[in-house]
């Protein structure tokens, strides 16, 4: 069937109706390598459909920084920038999803990252609507240049400085320090970018065939590209998918 025609287009749009004063339920996964915009893209979609964002790169960063024992567990491992054990993650996730504000819906963001994480994610996701899934595509080149000036703020977690030349030193939304992630030096960025090649990637055949799966140019600007996503989440047309 060719890409965005027939049931692909409907599936989605039944599941999210553009006119819809309250969105129905979205169960929405975000893909693509790091610095492809994941994490702000989810942060707009969670709001928008008024569902909670759930990155599990941040709820280990959060154990990390508390020292807890899944902090102590995880900590080396991210900072090498390879994967934590699959058993922890899909733990971390099955526990989040069964919470109340969840039941409605979520955007994924930075799991699954493997075949086994997906695998376990349908099994979750069985009596559940279909989960959307969108991956951000970005070159390996942009994803270097954008993740070396790339920020976060350490007080409320907003992501910034891709597109600035130089990056402020302030949060734009609270005035919080802005910080770079350990694992955004080039060193462990490389590292991370082979491992989501070697892993990450096969899950783009995993969920290809689906017709809730959709490819957005992530080259584009934040703007740009959050409305190519908002449109592949409603099931649109400003979608086109890899080869
Ligand atoms: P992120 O913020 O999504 O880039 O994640 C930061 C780091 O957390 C990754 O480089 C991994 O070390 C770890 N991590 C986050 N999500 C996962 C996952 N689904 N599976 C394994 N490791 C993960």
């Amino acid at each position: 069937m060719a890409p965005g025609r027939g049931p692909r287009r409907s599936n989605i749009t039944e599941l999210v109706p553009r006119r819809a004063r309250r969105p129905m339920a979205l169960n929405l996964m975000l893909m693509g390598p790091p610095g492809a915009g994941k994490g702000t893209q989810a942060r707009r979609l969670a709001r928008g459909f008024r569902v909670p964002h759930i990155a599990t790169g941040d709820i280990l960063r959060e154990a990390v920084e508390m020292n807890s024992p899944l902090g102590r567990a995880a900590a080396a491992i991210m900072d090498a920038g390879q994967l934590v054990g699959d058993e922890i993650v899909i733990g971390i996730v099955r526990d989040r999803l069964q919470r109340p504000d969840a039941a409605t819906g979520f955007v994924l963001d930075g799991f699954p990252r493997t075949v086994p994480q997906a695998e376990a994610l349908d099994a979750m996701l069985d009596r559940r609507n279909p989960l959307v899934v969108i991956d951000i595509a970005v070159e390996d080149a942009e994803i270097i240049r954008r993740l070396s000036k790339r920020r976060v703020c350490a007080a409320c977690g907003t992501i910034v400085g891709a597109a600035e030349e130089t990056p402020p030193s302030e949060c734009p939304d609270c005035g919080g320090a802005l910080v770079q992630r350990r694992d955004d030096q080039e060193s462990v960025v490389r590292e991370r970018l082979s491992v989501y090649r070697q892993r990450t990637a096969p899950l783009i055949d995993y969920y290809r065939n689906r017709p809730t799966f959709r490819s957005v140019d992530g080259s584009l600007t934040e703007d740009e590209v959050a409305a190519a996503v908002a449109d592949a989440a409603h099931g649109g047309s400003a979608v086109r998918r890899t080869a």
